[in-house]
């Protein structure tokens, strides 16, 4: 049986060699061992690529989430901070009672690092 005629490194990755496998298929002329068609190997690549593609979605995904979520802190924040300095219509609601006053300045104090 022909042999396959893709060329391989070996493990040391200094020699390469004709593959050692049976031949299995024939494109454009040459033979190939399942492994080296090349037909398996743009499925093989592109499985890969998608793959990389899905998990970099989701990277991004994650990001987006995440940056989303920081940019409701913020948000948040101001709110509290437009609050505190009774600017706020309902700021002058709020605001007389004391110990709920307290905890808006320590959240606002937590969130902009004590300024
Ligand atoms: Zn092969």
């Amino acid at each position: 049986m022909e042999r396959c005629s893709a060329f391989v490194t070996d493990s040391s990755g200094w020699h390469r060699h004709q593959c050692r496998r049976p031949s299995k298929v024939e494109r454009k002329g040459k033979r190939f061992c399942t492994q080296h068609d090349p037909k398996h190997i743009v499925a093989k690549n592109k499985e890969r690529q998608e793959k990389w593609e899905a998990k970099w979605a989701a990277r991004r995904a994650s990001q987006a989430m995440g940056d989303a979520i920081q940019q409701a802190r913020c948000d948040a924040v101001e709110k509290l901070i437009e609050i505190e300095h009774c600017c706020h219509p309902d700021g002058l609601l709020i605001l007389p009672d004391s110990m709920l006053a307290d905890s808006l300045r320590r959240i606002i104090g937590a969130a902009t690092g004590g300024e």
